[in-house]
């Protein structure tokens, strides 16, 4: 009897233990790659998870769980000792190269990137650079057309550092002179001048002369030199003046001929001998009336 007793009791410290009671039927749930044989009711578990069945990598696939279909790492990648061109990039389009692959013992092939480098030709001037406005140049890649289009730097003035006489002086006013570009005409460097006073006087003394008497550019200079003005200063002073020579001419010849009769030929060359060109002397004669 005790013995009996005994047993009752470690059964029923067992059944405590478990946590089942001794009559429960386990419903087991088949091991997977990553869990033991479980029971679904007490969850119980008898055994080891199975692991995974690996499939190893190839070169297009990852390594892989034939029964759950996990992956792990990455593709080996074609195992290409050496690739060919087989066409080649451009700039704009990608190109393909083949080689043999040891591991699947296949020809493959990749592509390879478009270049991006373009193949430009020479520059073409669209417009040419002057000293007044910026250039324009363009260049075209041969293979795709793609345009770029450049500024061509504005050209500096030219300074021909030739004076010229812009304003011309006068007995009352100051003359202006400037250099100008020997491109574009601009004025590069101006400056002002007053005439002298020995200036001023063949001026006003070739002006009066001109109010009485008709005079040709030499016979007038003349006039001033035998007044006792110098060369530079009479040739400027009738030269300021912007005498009209012909109608000097014309003015002569009529004089004369209010004085006395002259052929044609005679009265030119009585103008000739005035100083007057032949061309001024013609002119003279023909507006007289001859
Ligand atoms: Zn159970
Ligand atoms: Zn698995
Ligand atoms: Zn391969
Ligand atoms: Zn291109
Ligand atoms: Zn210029």
């Amino acid at each position: 009897m005790k013995t009996i007793r005994s047993f009752l009791t470690l059964a029923m410290a067992l059944s405590i233990l478990s946590g089942c009671s001794p009559a429960h039927e386990h419903t087991w749930t088949e091991a997977t790659c990553t869990k033991p044989k479980t029971c679904s009711e007490c969850g119980e578990t008898e055994g080891e998870p199975l692991g995974h069945d690996w499939k190893e990598a190839t070169c297009l696939t990852l390594k892989t769980c034939k029964r759950c279909g996990q992956t792990e790492g990455r593709a080996l990648g074609h195992d290409v000792r050496e690739y060919k061109v087989t066409l080649e990039p451009t700039c704009v389009d990608p190109g393909k190269e083949e080689g043999y692959c040891s591991r699947c013992e296949k020809t493959v092939w990749q592509m390879i990137e478009a270049t991006g480098e373009h193949s430009y030709g020479e520059w073409t001037v669209t417009k040419e650079a002057s000293c007044t406005e910026r250039g324009k140049q363009e260049k075209e890649c041969t293979l795709c057309g793609k345009k770029v289009t450049e500024d061509i730097p504005q050209l500096a003035h030219v300074d021909d550092n030739e004076w010229v006489i812009v304003t011309a002086a006068s007995a009352t006013s100051a003359g202006k002179k400037a250099t100008h570009c020997e491109l574009c005409g601009r004025e590069m460097q101006t400056e002002t001048f007053e005439l002298s006073m020995e200036e001023k006087n063949a001026i006003r003394k070739a002006e009066s002369y001109l109010s009485f008497m008709a005079f040709s550019r030499k016979g007038l200079i003349e006039q001033l030199e035998f007044e006792g003005f110098s060369t530079e200063s009479s040739t400027m002073a009738v030269d300021a003046l912007n005498v009209d020579w012909n109608k000097q001419a014309a003015l002569k010849a009529k004089s004369y001929l209010d004085m006395m009769s002259f052929s044609r030929a005679g009265l030119i060359d009585q103008l000739l001998y005035e100083g007057f060109t032949r061309d001024q002397a013609e002119y003279g004669v023909s507006e007289a009336g001859y």
